[in-house]
């Protein structure tokens, strides 16, 4: 399976990984941390 992670910013594909990726567009480096923090938007706690 191939999972293309995205630059939380311009939404390129993002080089290297899995740990450490970089943007190639914007230069940027993003951690795999902070694109899971992208990925999963915080959801609210709904209590029953
Ligand atoms: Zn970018």
């Amino acid at each position: 399976m191939t999972l293309t992670s995205r630059c939380p910013r311009c939404h390129h594909a993002l080089d290297e990984g899995p740990i450490l990726y970089r943007c190639a567009h914007c230069q940027r480096t993003i951690w795999a941390a902070d694109l899971d923090v992208e990925h999963h938007a915080p959801a609210p706690m709904s209590a029953a």
